[in-house]
């Protein structure tokens, strides 16, 4: 596939994760602790379970033996170097792209079986991702509120409008709103189905320095008040290091190194999370110089 051709299929598999990754129906919801029935492995504190995810392009191995999990309340950072694989695994917890091996569970559910029920569990935001610019705030969050089939909509966006400072600009169309604000509605949006597994594509990626800490505090918040786990990307390591509980650092498919991001540059005699990031993307995977091609392990 030419470079175009698969720039216009990450941006139609990015357009078709907003639209359609949204849960159409959010369903029963298994109970807060994470014991979701037999799928749900009792007593079991995590929101997201990824074993063994591999993602296949023609010749290219995108994502290869990719496993970790996502807890209650934990923001969990995914970063690697351009083209490491994070949008593909990404897009396969959202259920937009199938794997090729592997299983992805949220809250217990196993997407491959009960797809609208897992999805039901999560919500996404990505920068890249904006919501209808003809909408006002209130008419977009009452649109996907619908999507999803929220029950008491109108209290829901209310509330909402308030919990993300949006009351003054409920009647604004969200295409004149500035760069923070539209990250603000995104995320309102995004918590309208109280997910417990919210995924965060570089959701300050556009931001000034403050408008991105009142979102980053905000993002800590909601993992903390509503026990949701937060899976994130970001190229900032600053930002990284003040939000995230643990990292990944994932690069041509594979997990290289996950940690505590306050400790893991001096477990590794590096001086910043920066240095360490830099020089683990430089490392060459064994034979292959490039991003691991079939048949090259
Ligand atoms: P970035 O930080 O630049 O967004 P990323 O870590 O999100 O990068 P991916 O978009 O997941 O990386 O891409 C991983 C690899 O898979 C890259 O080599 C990319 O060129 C390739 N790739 C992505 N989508 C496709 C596709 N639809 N067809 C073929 N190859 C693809």
């Amino acid at each position: 596939m030419s470079g175009r051709a698969r720039r216009a299929a990450k941006s139609t598999i990015r357009y078709r994760a907003r639209v359609y990754a949204q849960p159409p129906d959010i369903g029963p919801r298994p109970p807060l602790d994470g014991s979701a029935g037999a799928a749900g492995g009792g007593g079991d504190r995590a929101v997201l379970r990824v074993a063994g995810l591999r993602k296949v392009y023609s010749e290219l191995i995108a994502v290869e033996g990719v496993s970790f999990d996502v807890h209650r309340r934990e923001v969990v950072g995914l970063l690697g170097p351009n083209g490491a694989g994070k949008t593909t695994t990404l897009n396969m917890i959202l259920g937009v792209l199938s794997p090729t091996a592997g299983s992805v569970h949220i809250g217990g559910i196993d997407l491959a079986h009960q797809r609208a029920r897992a999805l039901a569990q999560a919500n996404f935001s990505a920068v890249y991702a904006s919501l209808p610019g003809n909408l006002t705030v209130a008419q977009n969050l009452r649109f996907f509120g619908l999507v999803y089939g929220i029950p008491a909509l109108g209290l829901r966006v209310g509330e909402l409008l308030r919990q993300f400072d949006l009351d003054r600009l409920r009647n604004t169309k969200c295409g004149l709103l500035s760069s923070g604000e539209q990250t603000r509605v995104a995320l309102a949006k995004a918590v309208l189905n109280r997910p417990r597994l919210l995924l965060l594509d570089e959701p300050t990626a556009s931001l000034d320095p403050a408008a991105a800490q009142t979102i980053r505090a905000r993002i800590r918040s909601l993992a903390v008040d509503t026990g949701c786990g937060i899976l994130w990307t970001s190229h900032n390591m600053y930002e990284v290091e003040e939000v995230c509980d643990r990292v990944l650092f994932l690069s041509r498919g594979r997990i290289l190194l996950e940690g505590d991001p306050r400790r893991l540059p001096r477990e590794h005699g590096a001086a910043t999370l920066e240095e360490l990031f830099i020089r683990l993307a430089r490392e060459p995977l064994g034979e292959s110089d490039g991003a691991p091609r079939m048949g090259v392990a």
